[in-house]
């Protein structure tokens, strides 16, 4: 698919505006925290909204075990080293050990295809970035990919 340069802050918004229903239905809140002024990404844009609804969508699921009141997703976005780092940060259980997140099939749940993370996985490597667990506890998960910005013109 073609790449173009876009805000990742603006996608957020768009595809958290898709998922609203889902979210309320939940009970959860998801909070951009993305900062206004960040550079452009360069990546396919409708491959990174699947990413984003995949990451949040497990994070929903995840969640449903856990008290109503406390149930929220953050999504954060910063610039190191000349790539965007994204994060997407729960308030679940957090993940058990020792799974192989980012392999096809590999699932926890009844009615789970375990295809979400691979295919997370397989479209942030196409388009020059990388996806991990950056942080998991019983405080919840927290995944974190990154995206090339795009190029600046002088
Ligand atoms: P599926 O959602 O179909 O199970 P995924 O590839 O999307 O497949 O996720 C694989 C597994 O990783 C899930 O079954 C679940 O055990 C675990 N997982 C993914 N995201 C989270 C999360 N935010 N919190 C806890 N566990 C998670
Ligand atoms: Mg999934």
């Amino acid at each position: 698919g073609a790449k173009s340069a876009f805000s990742l802050r603006d996608l957020v918004e768009q595809t958290s505006k898709l998922l609203l229903a889902e979210l309320s239905e939940a009970n959860v809140v998801l909070h951009s925290q993305i900062p206004a002024g960040l550079p452009p990404v360069e990546a396919n844009r409708v491959q990174i909204a699947q990413v984003i609804v995949n990451l949040v969508r497990n994070a929903i699921e995840a969640m449903s075990v856990t008290d109503p009141s406390g149930r929220q997703i953050v999504i954060d976005a910063k610039v190191s080293q000349q790539m965007m780092l994204v994060s997407v940060q729960d308030t679940g259980p957090g993940i058990p050990a020792g799974r192989e997140l980012f392999s096809q099939f590999e699932t926890t749940k009844a009615d789970g295809m375990g295809l979400g993370l691979s295919l997370c996985h397989t479209i942030v490597e196409g388009n020059g970035g990388e996806i991990w667990l950056d942080r998991n506890g019983a405080a919840g998960a927290c995944f974190r990919f990154s995206l090339p910005l795009a190029p600046t013109r002088t």
